[in-house]
């Protein structure tokens, strides 16, 4: 018998699940598919869209084995869409003027990018964010403009994918601003206080955000395209390029035209078998109104194909029954997710929150009235614990939610132990137990196999810590090792990554996913791990082309963070020692800034309060004044703290300060997996807490002990005796040695206490490599840090002197010289202080606080 004919209206992502799975399951061969196609390519991963711009070509992207499209029972029409549907005949027209006839019918038209209407949106230089075209259009247009000039880009839409084209925009080296028009960004899946955390970390970037800012028009520049856009308050924003994220419509305009019955905010209307109103024709993903909605995501569409091949082929009861609409946001370094009843919208549910401004950090969970079952959560600045939560929603939590909230991803929580059952990839419908399955039975041993042969975390990719975890345990059942990849893009450790940039010589980003990648351009896990090893092996400025884009959080405008969105400022005090005529150059600083001053724990002053435009000037004082960068924003060597040591103290055997001072200059600009601090004693007196730091010298009469592996934070402790009775020759290799082999070999944002552990041999481990250089390595070290010693520059002043690099300090990227109108303060105790929401109301709209400037 001849096969019944399917006709699939758009090669998109859902088209092309559901032709995989009908080709899959339909091993009698009983239908033939054509899929009618309006681009001109294969269906490809539009989830990953912005990964082309970090490299990806549009091969890369696409979806599954090319193999089906050989299939004989499939034929793919590229780049002509279909424009007209006969139900009656039963035929597909398309713009070429071929039909095709069809047994079943089957839209999958997706969505539209949504533009507002308004005056200026043709304009050259206005873009949407939906297809390949569109993304390759918006970059031949930046990097033409950026030839002549700095690209100022505007991205319209604060919600995930506006985000998105923000950081596409910032990885093409332009300046973006988002601007949104609710009260804060992605607001239809995080809570206020998750926006305000959001936008501080996306603030980190250097990409500016507007919210509550409605934009009116776009405005010619008068050498044709844009040049501005004009805000609903009349504020006009200087433009090069526009990208608006405003959101998306479904193309129903077929199902409309065809007499399908129509949502009433669009979309085809379909029961829970996806079926329409007519049996001959179904519709699926986006473009589907499916129980009242069209949904906007990847993953209810997966489900939709699943039910309707199910029916195709007879199943009998398939049906769609809901979506989970969990996303995480997919840009570098800003970590965002939201899952389940996000909003506490079910009657009773409890909130639990943690929140580490200074960190920029918003966790909530949400909880049924007896806080033992999970509804949902927003994870803002640290969604490590999303992979594990989101599948625990509508389950008991395991001992105190708030336990799941604590610095990564819950250290102290109880490992959860997931059902079988429990969904982990909920854009493909993947369970733990199809996960387990697959190593334990069917033979998949490392993440690769896992994921070709579950489909776990082939789409958006937030579920794979997950799975990895779960595969790392079944393979753990099995005595397997397991395997210890930095991530997806590099099956080597980051010990084995820096071996292999450190031989091979390598001195670009592009090199290392060249030589060392197995795929694609990386993810936030393993660009700043790069930049770090990069910045040890082959020295360049933290800003320099592409190491820019490849830095985490602070080191992007060398500061750090604060609640409120201004910036701390520290110089270097090495050893804690200053000048009255340093001091009184610091004072003068904070004075004339009006920047609010406090003594740091690792003796030096800290300057609150400072707008991203204001660092440029305040850094050009300090330099004036002999000061340098205190690297206080990176995860390098922060100080060495000492004590006042023999010179002044009735009690010292040796002289701490000038110990501290040497080694902090020795020390200073070494990046490393994490942050280091190092302390020096006088005496046994321990005034400086030196055994509180990775690394604590005390003196003794003989010469000094070394103390290795001390951490305060959230699991303080103890550093421990390394060596005794050092000359100080001799201890400063001792030291280096363990440092470097800190920064060689521990693993990414390991601090050194546990790094110990996982040496072999623990400390003895560590002693025998450093002490009696059991691996041979120790000659090497020691010319590395030699070199490290040679090489430092410092990085505030390199970029005092270069104007490429001092664009970025601007507090509105399309207004560099307008100040961020937010930030607001009020007096106390003969300072300022960040002012609280509701001062900010008054202060904001009215009256600011004076400060000198
Ligand atoms: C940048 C970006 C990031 C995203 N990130 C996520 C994410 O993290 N998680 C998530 O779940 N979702 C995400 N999405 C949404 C996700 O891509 C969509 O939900 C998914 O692509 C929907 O699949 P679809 O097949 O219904 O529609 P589409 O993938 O849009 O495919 C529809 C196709 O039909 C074609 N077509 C339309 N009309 C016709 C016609 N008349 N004739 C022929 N062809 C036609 C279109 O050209 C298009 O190629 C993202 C989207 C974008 C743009
Ligand atoms: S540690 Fe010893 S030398 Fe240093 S201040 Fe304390 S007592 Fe004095």
């Amino acid at each position: 018998m001849d096969p019944r004919h399917l006709v699939v209206v758009g090669g998109g992502m859902v088209a092309q699940r559901l032709v995989e799975a009908l080709r899959d399951r339909d091993t009698d061969g009983t239908w033939s598919v054509t899929v009618l196609a309006e681009e001109p390519r294969r269906p490809y991963d539009r989830v990953a869209l912005t990964s082309y711009f970090n490299g990806r070509s549009p091969e890369d992207l696409s979806l599954g084995d090319p193999a089906l499209w050989d299939d004989p029972l499939v034929s793919l029409v590229r780049g002509d869409k279909a424009v007209a549907v006969d139900r009656e005949a039963r035929v597909v027209t398309v713009a070429s003027g071929r039909t095709f006839p069809y047994d079943h019918l089957v839209l999958a038209t997706g969505s539209y990018a949504w533009v507002p209407p308004m005056e200026g949106a043709d304009l050259d230089g206005v873009f949407v964010y939906r297809t390949l075209d569109d993304v390759a259009a918006l970059r031949g247009y930046v990097n033409n403009l950026a030839e002549e000039r700095p690209v100022r880009g505007v991205v319209l839409g604060g919600g995930l994918l506006g985000l998105e084209a923000a950081g596409a925009l910032d990885a093409l080296g332009a300046r973006a601003t988002v601007l949104q028009v609710d009260t804060h960004l992605m607001s239809a899946q995080v809570d206020l206080g998750g926006g305000e955390a959001l936008r501080r970390l996306v603030n980190r970037l250097g990409i500016g955000v507007r919210t509550q800012s409605m934009t009116t028009r776009v405005l010619p520049h008068r050498r044709g395209g844009v040049g501005r856009v004009e805000l609903a308050d009349g504020t006009r924003l200087d433009a090069d390029v526009v990208v608006v994220a405003a959101g998306v419509r479904p193309r129903d305009e077929l199902g409309r035209e065809s007499g399908l019955p129509i949502g009433p905010r669009g979309g085809v209307v379909v029961d829970d078998s996806c079926l329409t109103v007519d049996p001959h024709v179904s519709a699926v993903g986006e473009v589907a109104c499916i129980q009242g909605a069209c949904i906007g995501l990847v993953a209810p569409g997966y489900t939709m194909a699943e039910v309707t091949v199910d029916r195709l082929l007879g199943g009998g009861g398939a049906v769609y029954t809901g979506a989970d609409t969990a996303t995480k946001l997919k840009l570098a370094g800003v970590d965002v997710a939201s899952f389940g009843d996000a909003f506490a919208r079910t009657p009773g549910a409890l909130e639990v929150v943690w929140a580490d401004p200074v960190g920029g950090v918003y966790k909530k969970l949400v909880m049924s009235d007896d806080a033992r079952t999970l509804l949902g959560g927003v994870l803002v600045g640290d969604a490590s614990a999303y992979a594990m939560l989101r599948p625990m929603v509508g389950r008991e939590l395991p001992g105190d939610p708030a336990a799941f909230l604590l610095p990564e991803g819950g250290a102290g929580a109880p490992d959860l132990e997931l059902p079988d059952d429990a969904g982990v990839c909920s854009c493909n419908n993947v369970s733990a137990g199809a996960i387990r399955h697959a190593v334990a039975e069917e033979g998949c041993h490392d993440l690769g196999a896992v994921k070709a042969c579950t489909r776990a975390g082939t789409s958006c990719g937030s579920c794979l810590p997950l799975v990895k975890k779960l595969m790392a345990a079944e393979l753990g059942k099995l005595g397997i090792t397991v395997s210890s990849a930095l991530c997806e893009h590099f099956a080597l450790s980051r010990a084995q990554l820096y071996d292999a940039i450190r031989v091979a010589g390598v001195r670009t980003f592009t090199e290392v996913v060249e030589r060392f990648g197995t795929h694609g351009r990386g993810c936030d896990i393993c660009r700043p791990v790069v930049a770090s090893i990069l910045a040890t092996t082959a020295p360049a400025h933290v800003l320099d082309g592409e190491r820019a884009t490849l830095q985490d959080t602070n080191d992007h405008v060398m500061a750090n963070l604060q609640k409120d969105g201004s910036y701390s400022v520290v110089p270097r005090m090495a050893g804690g020692e200053v000048t009255p005529e340093g001091l009184i150059a610091v004072g003068e600083v904070a004075r004339d800034f009006g920047l609010y001053t406090k003594i740091t724990g690792g003796q030096r002053v800290d300057m609150f309060g400072a707008r991203i435009d204001q660092l440029p000037l305040i850094w050009q004082r300090l330099i004036d004044a002999g000061f340098e960068s205190g690297h206080a924003y990176g995860k390098s060597l922060r100080t060495v703290k000492s004590c006042v040591g023999s010179t002044w103290c009735r009690f010292g055997v040796q002289d701490s300060v000038a110990l501290a001072v040497m080694l902090e200059l020795r020390y200073r600009g070494l990046r490393s997996p994490h942050k280091i601090k190092l302390g020096v004693s006088g005496c046994a007196r321990e005034c400086a807490e030196a055994r509180g730091k990775d690394v604590g010298v005390i003196a003794t009469d003989n010469g000094w002990n070394v103390y290795v592996g001390g951490n305060g934070g959230f699991t303080p402790r103890h550093a421990r005796l390394l060596a005794e009775d050092l000359d100080t020759e001799t201890l400063v290799r001792t030291i280096d040695r363990f440092l470097l082999y800190y920064v060689r070999t521990a693993d990414r944002l390991q601090r050194t206490a546990p790094w110990i552990e996982d040496v072999e041999g623990g400390l003895e481990g560590v002693r025998a490599v450093v002490m009696d250089d059991s691996l041979g390595i120790c000659a090497d070290l020691d010319e590395q840090m030699a070199q490290h010693v040679v090489d430092y520059e410092d990085e505030w002043r390199a970029t005092l002197d270069d104007p490429e690099k001092l664009k970025r300090f601007a507090s509105f990227v399309n207004a560099p010289d307008v100040p961020d109108p937010s930030l607001a303060y009020v007096p106390e105790r003969g300072q300022v202080r960040p002012a609280t929401a509701d001062e900010r109301a008054v202060l904001v709209a009215g009256t600011t606080l004076e400060v000198r400037s």
